[in-house]
């Protein structure tokens, strides 16, 4: 039996004249994310995109999860394909529906003609197809106003689907029509759920990571890559670019008064990640940052780091308590991976009593007695390039 997958948009309906960019878009990125798995046929027709795998042991499960994960998508069923004749209609539902049928307990059955020239009406169609299953399944009663399962055969110019059981999509826009931005990415929970609030609202991912060694491990930053790739899942491929930070961290434990390391260390995050950013065509910062979570997160510390770059920071989960950011990282699988414990190099060198309403001038006081360009240059010219995918 060959079977497809049949895809209902999401927001991108609302987009009036942008739609068919939208659209566009979304078939490129689903064409894209299924090259792995094995060609399929992507189609567009009336708005319905219909996903065909090319040969009969493509895997429909793993196509199916890659789907759920892609935005754009509001929701998702797989169908079943059959020969437009009424009886093999009839025989194919039964057979396809057979798995679903046992865990239901009420049904009915809509019909859409799109191909005007099939012999029988909708309500025809819905009743022949109704009675046949009825009998086949007498356990299963049909309840046209509050049913378990809704059947739905649609006869197109091409073949007859029939599919019952909508899935939940990943929701948002696809990935590409919003711009493209630079997550700074730690080890940490918060991270990889900002990466993946800000991809679910079409913004294409590139990550830029901070390390110090020997401060940080190996491990550490295969940590990160393990998170980008679970996020990777969502967002699609992109690059990382680990930054080199040891000296910049030991020039400012040297140099800096002890209160202000943080904040300071922040700025210079803020300040080369601008920089890979630009160099990257893209248009602003990402971070995990919460209100009020840490010290360098209070509303002063952000003023003091925000001004370090010119380009806006989306900050998704500022409004958010960390119960409502696990729930998050549990539903996209980085829960797991963010809390094994590897340090971070926010953690190295950090001051007893952070200054958590800093001063702006005395940051910048602080700040000048670093020759920091120099370091800066030496680290961008050492950046490591990961490509995840
Ligand atoms: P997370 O769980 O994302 O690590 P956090 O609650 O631990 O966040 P901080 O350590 O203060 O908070 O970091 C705030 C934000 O700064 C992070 O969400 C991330 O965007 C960025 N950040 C922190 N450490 C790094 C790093 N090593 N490399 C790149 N960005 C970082
Ligand atoms: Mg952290």
């Amino acid at each position: 039996m060959k079977e497809v997958i049949i895809i209902k948009l999401g927001e991108i309906v609302l987009k009036g004249l942008n739609r068919k960019t939208f659209e566009d878009r979304l078939i490129k990125n689903i064409k894209h994310r299924l090259h792995k798995i094995g060609p399929c046929k992507v189609k567009n027709s009336q708005s319905i995109i219909t996903v065909a795998p090319v040969f009969d042991d493509i895997d429909i499960d793993e196509v199916a999860d890659c789907i759920s994960h892609i935005f754009g998508i509001a929701a998702f069923s797989r169908a079943c394909v059959a020969e437009k004749d009424i009886e093999n209609i009839k025989i194919t539902s039964a057979e396809y529906l057979k798995d679903h049928f046992d865990r239901i307990t009420s049904f009915k059955v809509e019909a859409k003609r799109s191909d005007k020239k099939f012999p029988f009406t909708s309500p025809e169609i819905a009743r022949e197809v109704g009675g046949y299953l009825a009998d086949t399944f007498p356990e299963v009663t049909v309840d046209v106003h509050d049913p378990d399962a809704v059947v739905t055969v649609e006869i197109r110019d091409d073949a007859a689907y029939i599919h019952s059981e909508v899935l939940k999509g990943a929701g948002g826009i696809p990935v590409g029509t919003g711009g493209k931005a630079a997550i700074l990415i730690s080890g940490g929970i918060d991270s990889p759920v900002a990466a993946y609030m800000m991809a679910k609202r079409g913004i294409e991912l590139t990550a830029v990571h901070f390390a110090s060694p020997p401060y940080t491990s190996e491990r550490a930053e295969e940590k990160v890559v393990g998170l980008l790739e679970r996020v990777a899942k969502y967002s699609g491929r992109m690059t990382m670019y680990t930054v080199p930070f040891t000296k910049l961290q030991e020039e400012i434990r040297d140099k800096c008064h002890e209160e202000y390391f943080t904040i300071i260390m922040r700025r210079f995050m803020m300040m080369l990640s601008e920089r890979i950013a630009k160099q990257n065509e893209c248009q602003a910062l990402i971070t995990g940052e919460s209100l009020g979570q840490v010290a360098s997160q209070t509303i002063g510390a952000i003023a003091c780091t925000d001004i370090a770059c010119d380009m806006p920071v989306f900050r998704p989960l500022i409004g958010m308590d960390k119960e409502e950011i696990i729930t998050i990282s549990r539903k996209i699988d980085t829960f797991d991976i963010s809390i094994q414990p590897y340090e971070d190099c926010c953690t190295v060198f950090t001051p007893k009593h952070p200054r958590t309403r800093p001063v702006l001038k005395n940051v910048l006081a602080e700040e000048q007695k670093i020759d920091y360009e120099p370091l800066f240059s030496e680290a961008l010219q050492n950046l490591k390039v990961t490509e995840i995918n």
